[in-house]
């Protein structure tokens, strides 16, 4: 498939949304799709430019009723039997891959991720996550602790409540099933707030949920900018908790206001994630897997590695193979199956990359634009060629600042010590991986590597019971796995006198 003309975008777009969002994405509230409250915004295709979809905004007032469904809605999840809930969630798995075709389109039009990414990967891995998360709803339970003779003290898991999620845009349906199956496992109802940028296959999500049983106003979806939608849901005093992924900047900023309000908060923020190369290694397959952290989803990875950091024994026979495999990356219409690498997200992003890329040749660095197979004709959209960057020191903005594009920082190292210096050398601390035979220099490196997750002769390793979350400027808090559990809870603890209990100030 290869569909460039408005028409057929237009026609692919109408039969992948919910039928109560074709003429307008609206919102979804308490079990309804809402009009909007006047104003409206328009999502881009990134691949020609071109608008997309209109959008109703959600206004503080929309958000408001959307939090008051959610609260209203909460007690009566929780109290359902955990199994019902797990019923619910592997409906939602079902729904998900029947229509695989459906989210994969919204997606690739709305992001311009590949096709054969968002059909394959992206869709199962949404529906994984509502699977294993079905397999918590009745495994949640507290503690029997031993306190004093004549009291028994229990613990009570407690759902939080009324859940805000705020996410970005570069694997919107992931993104969005990574917040809402934890949250909602958990007993909680969930006001999503999706990027403005990629609104529509929350839209079908919302649906599908709904098909699948999932009560009105347990999931809510508001869509709008995100100073005003977005600042409107963290301030809503109905939310306890938040939930973002997104960039250092404004996690900042949310983390100030839930902290005038004690909400709890979990951020998933940004990343310069390190790729270290020993000299021991196959340099083959370093290279396969540096180049694919690199250009893979164009870059707009948080765990994307964007500092290698190579022996210098090494350092030219991997560019070498790295330049050899790139001729094979194909880079185009996302909607073609055999495309590898589509657009930036927005103009703005665009030209974001772009004065990186000239600030890594003014500050004094060698560039290189890899050769790939540029599959791009005369198009409007945002493509950008994957560029690498040697000579690079480590106080340049190309090494320090996360561009969230294919931009390569490439620094050599003599010993181990300078591979670890190297590697911390960074506000973020989100992932790294290690890329060495020699199990215990594995070992070391992995214990001093200052990132949240580490991935040995690997990149990119995910798995929903596996933990996710970063260090430092790269977030606080857990995401996946059963430590998601706990994030998405509150711990009650009851205590009971089992023998009569006196006041010490009682008459004796
Ligand atoms: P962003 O921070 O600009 O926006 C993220 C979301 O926050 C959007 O929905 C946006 O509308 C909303 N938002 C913006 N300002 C807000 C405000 N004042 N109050 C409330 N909500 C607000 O990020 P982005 O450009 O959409 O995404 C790219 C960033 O996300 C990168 O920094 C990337 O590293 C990060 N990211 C991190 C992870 C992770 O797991 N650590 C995963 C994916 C993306």
């Amino acid at each position: 498939m290869n569909l460039d003309g408005v028409r057929e975008v237009q026609e692919l777009l109408r039969d992948a949304l919910p039928a109560g969002c074709r003429d307008i994405g609206r919102n979804w509230i308490g079990g309804a799709w809402v009009d909007s409250s006047g104003t409206s915004f328009e999502t881009i295709d990134p691949s020609t430019g071109r608008p997309l979809h209109r959008i109703a905004v959600a206004d503080e007032s929309q958000v408001a009723a959307a939090t008051l469904a959610a609260a209203e809605a909460y007690e009566a999840w929780w109290a359902l039997d955990g199994h019902a809930r797990a019923t619910i969630f592997w409906n939602i798995a079902k729904g998900i891959r029947e229509k695989r075709r459906e989210l994969a389109v919204l997606d690739t039009l709305d992001a311009g991720r590949p096709l054969r990414d968002t059909t394959s990967r992206d869709v199962e891995r949404a529906a994984r996550i509502f699977e294993f998360f079905a397999g918590v709803t009745d495994r949640v339970r507290g503690a029997l602790i031993p306190v004093a003779p004549g009291f028994r003290n229990v613990t009570v898991m407690e759902p939080q409540g009324v859940v805000g999620a705020i996410i970005p845009w570069n694997y919107p349906l992931t993104n969005a099933a990574t917040k809402l199956a934890p949250a909602m496992a958990t007993g909680n109802a969930v006001v999503l707030k999706p990027s403005e940028e990629t609104p529509l296959s929350a839209m079908l999500l919302a649906q599908i949920a709904h098909e699948a049983g999932v009560p009105a106003g347990v999931l809510n979806v508001v869509n709008g900018p995100g100073a005003t939608t977005g600042e409107a849901l963290v301030r809503d005093p109905r939310v306890n908790k938040i939930a973002f992924t997104g960039s250092t900047a404004v996690g900042r900023k949310i983390a100030a206001i839930a902290g005038e309000g004690l909400k709890s908060v979990t951020l998933e923020l940004g990343g310069k994630s390190p790729c270290i190369v020993f000299d021991d290694v196959d340099v083959d397959g370093a290279a396969a897997a540096a180049l694919f952290s690199l250009v893979s989803n164009q870059g707009q990875t948080c765990t994307a590695a964007t500092r290698l950091v190579v022996s210098r024994s090494v350092q030219e026979r991997l560019l070498a193979r790295m330049r050899e495999l790139a001729l094979k990356v194909r880079v185009g219409n996302p909607l073609d199956m055999r495309t590898m690498v589509g657009p930036l997200i927005s103009r703005r992003q665009f030209e974001r990359v772009q004065r990186y890329i000239d600030a890594g040749v003014e500050e004094g660095a060698t560039k290189e634009m890899l050769d790939v197979d540029w599959a791009v004709e005369n198009s409007d959209g945002y493509f950008v060629r994957p560029t690498i960057y040697t000579n690079v020191g480590v106080n340049m903005k190309i090494h320090r600042e996360e561009i969230f594009g294919p931009v390569l920082a490439v620094t050599p190292f003599d010993t181990e010590d300078e591979a670890i210096d190297l590697a911390n050398h960074s506000n973020f601390g989100l992932a790294g991986s290690i890329w060495t035979e020699n199990l215990r220099r594995a070992e070391r490196m992995s214990a001093k590597l200052r990132t949240g997750i580490v991935w040995i002769n690997a990149v990119h390793a995910l798995h929903p019971g596996s933990p996710y979350g970063g260090l430092r400027e790269s977030g606080m808090g857990l995401e996946m796995g059963l430590e998601a559990v706990t994030q998405f809870m509150r711990t009650k603890s009851v205590w009971t006198a089992v023998e009569p209990w006196r006041s010490p100030w009682a008459p004796a």
